[in-house]
Order: structure tokens, then sequence, then C-alpha cells
């Protein structure tokens, strides 16, 4: 979301154990030393090592949410220790298969080879994660990590200063500062962190920091995933089930009050239906949070802006909006003491608005009429490629047809946000969404190098070697017609 001018040098402090220098040395020490250690029986003890920590810790993350940004207690189960319990769950049940050497056929010309491909470790990781959910943002890549092998450096936000001190605890209180450490600090640790020869980079954020961690990963040739956000559109057609897309659209914008990567951005919704769907989403806000302004203020199950600085950034953009002519057809309470924004719903929004420009990240949710689908999916592939694309229709030739005429990380049908959820689906973005995917298996091949092992046993290849005599070139020939 924000992107930190750094300069000069950046004093670092990575906690007991002296410079961050000497930090990644003795982690790049302990990764080429237990290259052949990490057995598969050790991943599987750190694993549960992380999970019992976090078990028991439980009720000082939850308190560490609030202190930060007022998360809600079942919020913070749902959406910060489910993910991370299942994505450990899902390794610790799957790992012994994901670390078989995976056999490959050959081709005619392969003949007397055998070949396989190893998942091996890269070696040291450096995995940058955002404010918004920071427990399952910074362990949940941290089960891929070890479940790849590796070592890893986590750098936590320092807009969720309670969380991220936590964080740090929970590492140590783990594992061994060589294989597992916590850097605290804002984008100056994170650069001075960045200068350093990783051997992945897994990095969480918005597409702007996103392109700041590309730059210093390609000095070294650093490989990165990198998870990132955007504008999410929902499109409601003419044939949606008004009250069920109401409900799923309720959840996903106002859970975390918007503030997720993946949250429905804006809606579109077919003219005939626009009423009836800005009737029902009044009546979902008020059931679920509370039926006056007071109530859903008071209310347990509604989080804060993160900080003053974003609240301003989402009042000047709803005031923008609202100035050249959109208006609000629910919410539009704020309390800047509290950085209290209450479920907002805008009509009237046009392209030029910054608020359909930027990326909300926040409770403020634009509701679009549309006449025509495609002018809907024109609007979507004039903009950056969308983290994710949710779809509420009873139509399946509509929905096939918008699947096949965009492009987004991922894609829900009659729902949104749960594909996270999803175990063996791949999560991430495209381009300016995201490059690389996490969860389960493609969280471990993310943290995996692909290594290609072949073995010759009684390969013909050495038949087609110099010197080029007439009978060789005629067997070079002969191959290349047959075989290419
Ligand atoms: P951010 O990009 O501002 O910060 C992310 C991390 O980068 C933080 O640890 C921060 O300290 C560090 N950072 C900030 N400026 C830096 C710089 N100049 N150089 C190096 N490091 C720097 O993002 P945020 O505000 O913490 O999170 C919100 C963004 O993250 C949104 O765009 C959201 O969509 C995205 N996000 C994506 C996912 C996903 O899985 N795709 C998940 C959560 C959030």
């Amino acid at each position: 979301m924000s992107v930190r001018a750094v300069t000069g040098p950046a004093p670092v402090h990575p906690g007991a154990g002296g410079s961050i220098e000497s930090l990644f040395a003795s982690q790049r020490r302990s990764a080429m030393e237990n290259r052949a250690k990490f057995t598969l029986k050790a991943r599987l003890a750190m694993l549960s090592r992380l999970k019992a920590t976090l078990k028991r810790r439980e009720n000082d993350i939850i308190e560490a949410l609030y202190a930060d940004f007022r998360k809600p207690e079942s919020e913070v189960r749902l959406t910060e220790l489910f993910p991370v319990y299942q994505e450990i769950s899902h390794a610790r049940r799957h790992l012994r298969s994901w670390l078989r050497p995976h056999r490959v056929h050959g081709s005619l010309g392969m003949f007397g080879t055998a070949a396989e491909v190893r998942y091996q470790a890269k070696g040291v990781c450096l995995i940058i994660s955002p404010w918004n959910y920071p427990v399952n943002l910074s362990f949940g890549p941290l089960v891929s990590a070890l479940a790849a092998g590796n070592t890893a450096i986590i750098k936590p936000s320092e807009l969720t200063p309670a969380t991220s001190a936590l964080i740090k605890d929970i590492a140590e209180e783990t594992f061994p500062r060589d294989l597992v450490a916590v850097c605290e600090g804002d984008a100056q640790v994170s650069q001075a962190l960045l200068d350093l020869p990783f051997d992945h980079i897994f990095f969480t954020g918005s597409p702007q920091v996103g392109k700041i961690v590309m730059a210093a990963a390609a000095k070294h040739l650093t490989s990165v995933t990198l998870e990132l956000g955007g504008k999410s559109p929902t499109i409601v057609g003419s044939t949606a089930n008004i009250e069920h897309a109401a409900r799923k659209i309720v959840w996903g914008k106002f859970a975390n009050n918007g503030q997720t990567c993946i949250a429905p951005d804006h809606v579109y919704v077919a003219r005939d239906q626009a009423p009836a769907l800005v009737d029902a989403l009044r009546r979902e806000i008020k059931r679920v949070y509370g039926q006056t302004d007071s109530q859903q203020k008071s209310g347990p199950d509604y989080c804060r802006i993160v900080n003053r600085r974003h609240f301003e950034r989402l009042s000047a953009l709803t005031d923008d909006a609202t100035s050249r002519g959109a208006t609000v057809l629910e919410g539009g309470v704020r309390d800047p003491g509290q950085n209290y924004f209450s479920p907002t719903i805008l009509g009237g929004t046009t392209p030029q608005m910054a608020i359909s420009q930027e990326e909300i990240f926040g409770p403020v949710l634009p509701v679009i009429e549309y006449d025509d689908i495609s002018s809907v999916i024109d609007a979507i592939n004039a903009g950056p490629k969308p983290l994710a694309i949710y779809i509420y229709s009873e139509d399946d030739s509509i929905r096939e047809y918008i699947i096949e005429r965009t492009s987004s990380g991922g894609v829900c049908v009659n729902n949104n946000v749960v594909h996270f959820l999803h175990p063996n689906l791949p999560f991430g973005g495209v381009n300016n969404s995201g490059i690389g995917t996490a969860h389960g298996f493609y969280g471990f091949k993310a943290f995996s190098h692909e290594r290609a092992i072949l073995r010759d046993k009684f390969s013909i290849l050495g038949l087609l070697f110099p010197p080029y005599t007439t009978r060789v070139k005629q067997l070079i020939d002969l191959t290349v017609r047959i075989l290419g």
C-alpha cells in the first residue's frame, strides 16, 4: 500500500545474535549443513513444533491482534490461525509423497536412461509479510519453507507492532535462530535484508513494493514469489441469487474491515438487479453488524482501520468520489479518533474517480450498474489483471463467457475469498497481482528447486558422437528425421 523512500545506511538490529549479515551467514551455514539432515522426519517434527507453539500462544495472538486493530477473536481464529493449522496438517499429510523423487518417462532418444525430478531446498529464504493478516501471512509461507527444507528469515510489518513482536517471540521459542529468525522493522530493515543474496524471496504486499522487491532480487538473480494486491471485481449477473450474493459479499468485503487482498473491491451488477442487490446488502450489513450506527460502532465483530494514515487515505478516496457525484447508499459514518469507518456502499462512481483506480483496501463498496456484460469485461481487461474475480450467476454459459475472456489470479463462482482456504488450489496473482503461487504443494514448490536428475544406463546417444563419419552422419539424419 505504501512505498517509503529509503535513504542512507540501514541501522539494522536483528535481535540477539549480532548483525543482519552474521544472522544470514549462520542461516547459510545451517542450510548447507542441513541439506542432508532435513529428513522427512525432521521436517515433520519442525511443523509439529510450530503448531504446538501456535496452539499454546493462541490467546496471546488474539490479544496482540486486538491491540493492533481490534480484530475480532472469531476472525483471528478463522482467518489467521485456521489457515496456518490447515497448511501444517496438509503438509504433514502429504510431505512424504512431495519429497519422493518424481520419476519421468523418457523419449525414444532417451532410451537407456532413467530420469527423475527431485525437490531440493533452495537454501536461505526471506519472507516479507504485510500487516493485514500478519500471523497467517508470516507463518503460512514459513510452513512451506520448512516443509521444503529451508531456513528462513521473516520480516513482518511495522504497522502491527504488537503482533510482529509476538511473531518474533513465537519463532524464537520454537526454533534456533539459524533455522528461523524474525527481523522486526520498517522499509529500511526490509531493504537491508533485500541487499543479501537470499536463495528465494517470498513477498506479500502491495504491487508498488513488489516492484522494489523484484528489482532488489534481480541483483542476485534470486527467485521470487510475489503475492500482491489490486482491485478484485465482483460481477452480479441478471440470474444471480441476490440474497445469497449479498450475504457472501458482505462477509468478503467487511471482514477485517475490508483490509483483505482478495476482498471484493467493487461490484458490477446487472441494471435490473441493482435495486434488489443494494437493498439486500443494506439488510445484510444491519443483520450482521447492527441495526443502528451506534450498534455497528460498538459491535464486537467489526475491526478498525489499521492506522490514521490508512483511515485518511480511505476518507480521501470516498470524499473525492462524493464530491464528483457519487452517493453514499449506506453507511459513511467515520470516527478518526478510533480509525472507525462504518460499512459503506457507494453508488454512481465513474472510472475517472480515484476510488475506481486505486485498490480500496477498506470497507467502502462501489456498486456499478451495467447493461451489457461485454462492457464489464472490457472494463476489467482495461486495468491490471486482478488477484481474483467473483461471479454470481445461475447461468453457466455466462460464467464461462466471463472466465474465458478475462484473466485473474483466481476465480470464485457464487462465493468470494474462500478459494484462499482450498488446500489443493494454487493461490496467487498474475502480473500486477502477483508472480508465483502459494499453499499446499504449490507453496512447497515455490520454496524448492526442481532438480533434474538423469542416470545413463545404456544410452545409445554415443553412436552420434564425432568424428562425424559418413555412418555417423547417416545416423544423425535418421535420428532427426524419425525422432525430431
Ligand atoms: P506494503 O507493500 O506496504 O508492505 C509489505 C511489507 O513490505 C511490509 O513488511 C513492509 O515493511 C515492507 N515494505 C514497505 N515498503 C518497503 C520498501 N520501500 N522496501 C522494502 N520493503 C518495504 O503492503 P501492506 O500495506 O503491508 O499490505 C497491503 C497490501 O498487500 C495490499 O496491496 C494487499 O492487497 C496486499 N496483500 C496481498 C496478499 C496476497 O496474498 N496476495 C495478502 C495480503 C495483502
